[in-house]
């Protein structure tokens, strides 16, 4: 009884076969195609991106325009798999979560260089688009489970760089930092600083434009109680010192 059955789908199945082999070349042409379309239209919007950045505009007026990027904040809205990726690297301690140490230190970055008339604005972990200000630091706070006492800070230029004083930048933070806060400089420096994402124009259109002088600061260890007597119990001293930096940079670059 079954075996009619086979051979007739059989038959159907090699009468059929030519039309999918034509009906798949098609669909083939007509993907290169759109992907060809899409590669054009993404290149497209990459120029458009670069020559119309979101420019850093709180306090329209000012003659400086700084940019504080709150390490780890508002990542409820990006996409899982990146939200993933950031998230297994928030460092915790001492009660807090890595963007909570991060925002605080931010809040009084930006609150003491506003006082000395510079415009401030913060960024979450998704910048809006490619950022251009006068000046962009990227807060956060490490930890590292395979050395639970590691203890200090350290502050990292962008690989990106074309504004000639990302260097420059980082070396007043480390300097400045170390004033303020005591803490030691850190002299190791992983990869993932220097070639941080939101440095990384090349590749993400949500970035500090190439010509924005921009750095990130580790301000210490939640894992570490030394470190946290800063970062969590007087988080005005780690402000202190990223203030300090920023203020110092803008004077020898004005
Ligand atoms: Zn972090």
């Amino acid at each position: 009884m079954k075996k009619p059955l086979l051979i007739g789908l059989g038959v159907v199945a090699i009468g059929l076969a030519p039309f999918f082999v034509s009906a798949d070349t098609g669909i083939k042409n007509q993907l290169a195609q759109i992907q060809q379309q899409a590669l054009l239209l993404r290149e497209q919007v990459r120029a458009l991106a670069f020559e119309n950045p979101v420019k850093a505009s709180s306090a329209s007026g000012k003659r400086w325009q700084v940019a504080l990027q709150v390490g780890h904040w508002k990542l409820e809205g990006i996409p899982w798999e990146l939200q993933r990726l950031y998230q297994s690297r928030q460092a915790r301690g001492g009660g807090k979560i890595e963007w909570e140490v991060n925002l605080e230190i931010a809040q009084k970055t930006a609150a003491l260089l506003e006082k000395e008339g510079i415009g401030v604005t913060l960024l979450p972990a998704v910048l809006p688009g490619v950022y251009k200000a006068d000046v962009f630091v990227a807060i956060h706070a490490d930890q590292n489970p395979l050395l639970p006492y590691a203890s200090g800070f350290k502050a990292a230029a962008s690989a990106y760089d074309q504004s000639g004083k990302a260097k420059q930048l980082a070396q007043l933070l480390n300097k400045e930092y170390r004033t303020a806060t005591w803490l030691n400089q850190e002299r190791y420096i992983p990869a993932t600083m220097p070639y941080y994402y939101a440095f990384n124009w090349k590749k993400f259109l949500y970035a500090v434009h190439p010509t924005t002088p921009a750095a990130i600061i580790e301000t210490g260890y939640l894992s570490n109680p030394r470190d946290r007597a800063i970062l969590v119990t007087n988080p005005a001293m780690a402000a202190q010192g990223i203030a300090q930096a920023i203020l110092k940079f803008l004077k020898e670059n004005s």
